[in-house]
């Protein structure tokens, strides 16, 4: 799969999207650089990261590297209700 980025710059910091070729988001051609086959996008954020810096994938087409830390959420299980066995008075 061939992978893209798409330079994004704002007032005072630069942003990198990655895009994967046919992506219903794809920006304008004229604003992306072709960064270059890859079997994943997670091998294609890691080129692109080492080349362009800081890189995000595109939530559409690359929702593998969008994810946010969901891990997290299973730390905070805190099951601290003992269990009220005991008959109603
Ligand atoms: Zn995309």
């Amino acid at each position: 799969m061939r992978y893209f980025v798409h330079c994004k710059s704002s007032i005072g910091n630069d942003l990198f999207l990655l895009h994967q070729n046919g992506c219903v988001l794809f920006p304008d051609p004229e604003t992306v650089e072709f960064l270059g086959d890859f079997d994943g996008a997670n091998e294609a954020l890691k080129a692109a990261r080492s080349r362009f810096g800081v890189t995000a994938g595109c939530r559409f087409c690359c929702p593998e590297c969008n994810v946010p830390r969901r891990a997290d959420a299973e730390a905070g299980d805190a099951r601290t209700n003992a269990s009220n066995g005991g008959s109603p008075p």
